[in-house]
């Protein structure tokens, strides 16, 4: 038996991970360009979703912009 000859899978280099946006199987490989995500489609949604929250600072309501409570009728 030579020792040098290695048992291990040609798989072993690839990864199957659960797709953040899906949860669906992923292959997280140099030939999925789109990891940890299953598809573009996939990291698209997740990249949209990250930058709507990014943008959705509290306490930034839309009524009360920087002008001030202009139409405070009290
Ligand atoms: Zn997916």
């Amino acid at each position: 038996m030579d020792p040098m000859a290695s048992d291990h899978p040609p798989a072993a280099r690839e990864r199957r991970v659960r797709c953040p946006a899906c949860g669906g199987d992923s292959l997280y490989a140099p030939a999925n360009p789109h990891r940890p995500f299953c598809s573009e489609r996939c990291q698209q949604i997740d990249f949209g979703a990250w930058a709507s929250e990014r943008f959705a600072l509290p306490g930034s309501g839309e009524a009360d912009g920087p002008d001030g409570p202009a139409s405070r009728g009290d």
